[in-house]
């Protein structure tokens, strides 16, 4: 199976997200758990929700990525910010208790002027603090841009956070192909190469999800800005080799192009064609 989607809108609930998935040929999509630039989340609707799991069933959609808002910053030297992350977190992962065995996706954070070591140590202790043996979800570290002081840019980085979580098994990692190669690893020229250093790294059981967005910046820039699949410096030719790597063949990839529904239906179908 072919699990491929992008990313919905959830200002709808559930159900509306599976039927705007289903009417774009999509297998799998990703949310946001509530507004990306805030803090608001939605109100359940169990009517909604079981609806949905329906839908989900019937139609073979397979494993959903939730994705943090972006504020959410876990290692800010605000502790007003690290409050609102940690609880954001906790909040967000009581809710997918709800629609149980998906996954949940946050960037590690900023550490804006505290260095890398002060901001992996306090994103682990909000892992510590959250994480619940019994917990149904996921929880994916995105591998990130390194833009700015964003941590996660090196596998490495990602590495030290698993490292430090207690309940290392409730925790998993998204790679995004537009920020590894902005953070520059080769996956046009050298896939094969990024992917065994992942491996040795981080340790590919841990590859849970994966981003597909073309880049409009060259490797190694560090910018962070996605583009269209086969519009960009990544290309369809890499994103093809991408999506059928044995490694990741049967990995949810997640569209986060800069699309309306059609654009997606577009790429989606696009993608599909390159499936071998
Ligand atoms: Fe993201
Ligand atoms: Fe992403
Ligand atoms: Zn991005």
């Amino acid at each position: 199976m072919f699990y491929i989607g992008c990313h919905l809108s959830c200002a709808k609930g559930y159900y509306p997200m599976g039927q705007d998935a289903l009417r774009i040929g999509a297998t799998t999509f990703q949310f946001f758990t509530r507004n990306p630039r805030g803090g608001n989340a939605r109100e359940l609707d169990d009517a909604d929700i079981a609806a949905f799991l329906k839908l989900k069933e019937e139609n073979g959609i397979g494993t959903l990525v939730a994705h943090a808002p972006y504020t959410l910053n876990a290692c800010s030297a605000d502790a007003a910010t690290r409050d609102f992350a940690w609880r954001t977190m906790a909040d967000d992962l009581k809710r997918l208790e709800k629609t149980p065995g998906n996954l949940y996706n946050f960037h590690p954070g900023s550490h804006v002027k505290q260095g890398t070591e002060t901001g992996i140590r306090l994103i682990a202790e909000m892992l510590n603090a959250i994480l619940k043996p019994e917990q149904p979800t996921t929880v994916l570290l995105e591998t990130m841009a390194g833009k700015g002081s964003e941590v996660g840019g090196r596998f490495e980085e990602l590495r030290e956070i698993l490292d430090r979580v207690e309940l290392s098994d409730k925790m998993g990692v998204c790679l995004d192909t537009c920020h590894v190669w902005d953070g520059g690893y080769d996956i046009v020229n050298d896939l094969d190469g990024v992917l065994t250093e992942f491996d040795r790294v981080i340790g590919l059981s841990r590859l849970k999800a994966v981003h597909l967005n073309d880049s409009k910046n060259p490797l190694g820039a560090k910018k962070d800005r996605h583009e269209k699949i086969g519009e960009g410096y990544i290309g369809l030719e890499a994103m093809t080799r991408i999506i059928n790597h044995p490694a990741l063949r049967g990995l949810p990839f997640c569209l986060e192009t800069p699309n309306e529904l059609d654009g997606y239906a577009a790429e989606i179908a696009l993608l599909k064609s390159r499936r071998t």
